[in-house]
């Protein structure tokens, strides 16, 4: 979003500097950049498309400095240095390097026709170096980023995503749903007689409990389906595109699933569960409140069982 703003802040005047001296090849370019650049920044306001938009972005960047030295001359090479930096912080180090070698294929006849040798070859060389520790840099930001990203969103006991997880995911469900007019459904799940488990078998036997909660969850979830920690030992689950017989079979498998596999090991153990459909016009927190209100229905009507909230 940062990139893509800069790029618009920066070129937009530029771009009516080409129109004044009415240098028309590189305002129509200007033109396409700075289009773009609205385009990517929507995208990424509404936080959608991402991996494309990063890749547009590259596409970008290469063609637009190499556009920049086709059009402006040799001596506006040194864009590509710039241009080599954004890629490797946006895409993966492999299609970074194809973004940089087809930047490269696209100015050589240029820089071939009006440099010397030496100064081509000067040129590649501080290419390869630049490119070369920007990729060691890059790789370890992304690397920091991705183990800060897992301590900020996932549950350190079960390695599901945890609360902080859950409330952004449900918000980005509710957008979604919104503009894509689709059914989305929440699955509350929460372990009965939690706390009796705890006293009769010790804490670190609930604690593996609740991992293999988790685990036997994921075996029968969809791809798109995602479970969350969002309180001891209470879970949901978020659905997208799917309806209200989607989540109740979804959660019913759940249920029978975990007692089945429970009754193989000690301790055996069940789980009631509430479910609501996203209904048109509610916040997360009502949402959450209606299915938190069936599954206490479920425990109110006997445990071990799966309500709907309609
Ligand atoms: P119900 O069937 O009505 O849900 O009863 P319950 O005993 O499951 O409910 P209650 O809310 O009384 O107990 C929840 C227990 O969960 C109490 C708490 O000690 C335990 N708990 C919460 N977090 C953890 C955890 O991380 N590990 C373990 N082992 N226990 C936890
Ligand atoms: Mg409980
Ligand atoms: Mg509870």
């Amino acid at each position: 979003m940062g990139l893509s703003g800069l790029l618009f802040v920066f070129v937009a005047p530029l771009t009516l500097y080409r129109l004044f001296i009415l240098d028309w090849q590189v305002f129509a370019l200007d033109v396409y950049l700075i289009g773009s650049a609205a385009l990517i920044f929507t995208c990424a306001y509404r936080q959608q498309y991402i991996v494309f938009s990063k890749l547009y972005m590259c596409l970008l960047v290469s063609l637009g400095s190499a556009m920049t030295v086709l059009l402006g001359g040799a001596h506006q090479v040194y864009w590509i240095y710039p241009a080599s930096l954004t890629m490797f912080f946006l895409t993966s180090t492999r299609v970074a390097y194809l973004y940089v070698l087809l930047m490269c294929a696209l100015i050589i006849p240029t820089l071939q026709a009006s440099l010397t040798t030496l100064e081509f070859i000067n040129i590649f060389v501080a290419l390869f170096g630049t490119t070369f520790f920007i990729n060691v840099f890059a790789n370890e930001i992304k690397s920091e980023n991705r183990n800060l990203d897992l301590l900020a969103t996932q549950d350190f006991l079960t390695k599901s995503g945890n609360r902080r997880a859950f409330d952004h995911a449900l918000e980005m469900t509710l957008k979604e749903s919104v503009i894509l007019n689709t059914p989305s459904c929440l699955i509350v799940i929460d372990i009965d007689n939690f706390k009796l488990l705890n006293d009769n078998h010790g804490h670190s036997v609930g604690d593996a409990v609740l991992k293999h909660l988790v685990k036997s969850a994921q075996t029968v979830l969809r791809k798109t389906d995602t479970v969350y920690r969002i309180g001891g030992e209470e879970f949901a689950i978020l659905m997208e595109d799917a309806s209200l017989d989607d989540a109740r079979g979804l959660a019913e498998k759940i249920r029978q699933t975990i007692e089945a596999d429970s009754a193989k090991a000690t301790p055996y153990y069940t789980i009631s569960l509430g479910i609501a459909a996203l209904v048109s016009g509610e916040n997360g927190c009502d949402w959450l409140n209606r299915a938190d209100k069936a599954m206490y229905e479920a425990k109110r009507s006997g445990k071990n069982r799966v309500v709907a909230n309609t």
